[in-house]
């Protein structure tokens, strides 16, 4: 049969994440205090975080429970179906065989709720009332109003002020899940007055709207603080992905040659790909190609240093040894919002490290020609952040064209761009800016 869905069952929505710290051959580097430089203690993270997560962050068990609560929510939208793309493989006239997995189902319409629904799952078990986050473009705020109104927590979105006034229809969704979303910097924290006392008129930043829902769960005690990427449980969560995706392909009978996927704090391609990443660990599949991809304009894998440096942008949070681009790092402002992060996840940053993964970057021009031909091939009209995996897919299947292979390609589809017309529009208008890194490649790495 010519298949074009690998679908599965609801029972095979995975019932356990796949922890890749039990598999690594080194543990991880710790997260530091930011003052003093010492390693930090789960104590450190207990008022923002709930004891559940903060477990998971440094487990080394290579299975965790997924909460029968959490599996019934995915119901809602998991299993992810896998696609092959047989109308892309013939426009390119490639031998090779494509394959996407495609998160874009969920409500929020993208892989962001697998996270969210657990994160707010062991908040309400803690007994937390209130979870409070920021968003840029708010693929992650509407993710986590959709996730907290399940559970019935309360919902504070600080939203970047320029998204907030350019985005309304992410706003709408997250007001429609019952959050309450505030343009940052807000007059509601310190944070947010100090930046506004010194810069009434700012469009606002991602570091800067972290800084003020952190201060706003460490200072209410009902209160906690939700991160959408980068934290080991974050990927954890997103272990679904990939569980499934490697049970699509034993139905199958195949394995794929490469896999690839966007990252901008790593979470859904860390989600996909940490469970073959597993067995190229233990030399199951020393050939396996696992392709990380970015922008050019915040190209942190490609042309970061690996090492200590904060997750926000005020310095605040504890030190993540992660490639970073420094945390003052101000990337142009490009349509692949998701993407515009100066680190990366500590865990897929280690893999790339030590040569488990690979990392390639592409200009927004590049981006939206694969976005283009993939919406007028496949139909789905996807993120301007999951067209970053589509071009690189595209190009691993020219260069098998040319080389006449036929190998198998699969990419992380992270989500529908539905909300994301005006950059499609911008890219029809030949208005796409390029927002190219400007600095010379940093080549000193430690
Ligand atoms: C947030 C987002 C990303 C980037 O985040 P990761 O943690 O790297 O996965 C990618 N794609 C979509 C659709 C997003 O919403």
């Amino acid at each position: 049969m010519k298949r074009t869905k690998i679908l599965l069952d609801e029972n095979d929505i995975p019932k356990k994440w796949y922890n890749i710290q039990a598999d690594l051959k080194t543990p991880m580097d710790p997260p530091l205090h930011p003052q003093t430089r010492q390693p930090i203690g789960p104590d450190d993270l207990k008022a923002i975080f709930p004891m559940e997560l903060i477990k998971q962050e440094v487990s080394r068990d290579r299975y965790i429970s997924i909460p029968s609560e959490v599996r019934e929510i995915y119901r809602i939208w998991r299993p992810s179906p896998l696609y092959r793309a047989r109308r892309l493989e013939k426009a390119l006239k490639t031998p090779a065989e494509i394959y996407y997995k495609w998160e874009g189902v969920s409500p929020a319409g993208s892989h962001k709720p697998n996270s969210a629904v657990a994160q707010a799952y062991y908040n309400k078990k803690a007994g937390i009332e209130r979870l409070a986050t920021e968003t840029g473009a708010g693929q992650w705020g509407s993710a986590l109003a959709f996730a907290t109104q399940l559970f019935g927590l309360q919902c504070r979105v600080y939203m970047v002020k320029c998204s907030y006034e350019q985005k309304p229809y992410r706003r709408i969704l997250m007001e429609t899940w019952g959050a309450e979303v505030f343009p940052s910097p807000t007059t509601l924290t310190n944070a947010g007055r100090e930046t506004l006392k010194k810069d009434p008129q700012t469009s606002g930043s991602l570091g800067i709207s972290i800084s003020e829902a952190v201060e706003d769960a460490a200072t209410h005690d009902n209160t906690n603080y939700a991160l959408g990427s980068v934290l080991n449980h974050v990927v954890l969560h997103q272990t679904v992905i990939g569980l499934e995706l490697k049970k699509q392909f034993e139905l199958m009978d195949k394995y794929p040659d490469i896999i690839c996927g966007c990252v901008g704090g790593g979470s859904n391609f860390s989600g996909t790909s940490f469970p073959f990443v597993r067995d190229k660990i233990m030399g199951k599949k020393p050939d396996l190609k696992v392709v990380s991809v970015e922008p050019l304009a915040c190209p942190s894998l490609t042309a970061g240093e690996y090492r200590y440096d904060y997750g926000d942008s005020v310095g605040l949070t504890p030190l993540l040894k992660m490639y970073t681009l420094g945390h003052d790092f101000v990337p142009s402002a490009i349509h692949a919002g998701g993407l515009r992060y100066h680190g990366d996840s500590p865990l897929l940053s280690k893999l790339t490290k030590e040569g488990y993964m690979d990392a390639l970057a592409y200009t927004q021009q590049e981006i939206f020609e694969a976005a283009m031909l993939f919406a007028q091939t496949e139909g789905f009209i996807v993120a301007p952040e999951s067209a970053h995996a589509v071009r690189a897919a595209i190009d691993f299947a020219k260069m098998c064209k040319k080389k006449n292979e036929k190998k198998i390609i699969v990419f992380s589809n992270s989500g529908h761009g539905h909300f994301d017309l005006a950059a499609y529009d911008a890219y029809l208008n030949h208005k796409i800016v390029n927002g190219e890194y400007k600095k010379p490649l940093i080549k000193t790495a430690q």
